[in-house]
């Protein structure tokens, strides 16, 4: 049986915004594509491409401490102790929004779009865009 081995990188890309219609793309490096008004974006990071090559990961098999040694993510990697293979997947960005009845801190994925949200303490929905 073979398990699908995965580390989530702790580095993510800067939030950028569509030049086209200014709403949150998602988030990552390359060619992307605006969930909103469908646009392609070329993005591109040198900051964030160095950190990554440079990312210390731990192997999910045996723990040992690992260099990413590559600019991009997901990335497959192949521990060099156990031999395990993985996917270096990339780091899934949260936020944290306070609920406007009650005024709880909820932590969420940020995803582009709207989104309606239902506080899980005083049971309110409301609306959330990025
Ligand atoms: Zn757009
Ligand atoms: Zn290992
Ligand atoms: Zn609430």
């Amino acid at each position: 049986m073979d398990e699908e081995l995965t580390v989530e990188s702790r580095i993510a890309p800067p939030s950028l915004s569509c030049p086209k219609c200014n709403g949150l793309l998602p988030s990552g490096l390359g060619e992307i594509e605006c969930v909103l008004c469908g646009a392609h974006v070329r993005t591109d990071h040198e900051p964030t491409r160095t950190k990554w090559m440079n990312e210390r990961i731990s192997c999910p098999s045996c723990s040992k401490v690992l260099i990413a040694g590559v600019d991009h993510r997901p990335a497959e990697l192949r521990c060099g102790g156990c031999e395990a293979q993985f996917t270096l997947t990339a780091k899934v960005v949260r936020v944290e929004i306070e609920c406007p009845s009650c005024h709880r801190g909820l932590r969420m994925i940020q995803r582009p779009g709207q989104r309606m949200i239902d506080c899980p303490a005083c049971s309110t929905t409301f609306k959330v865009s990025f």
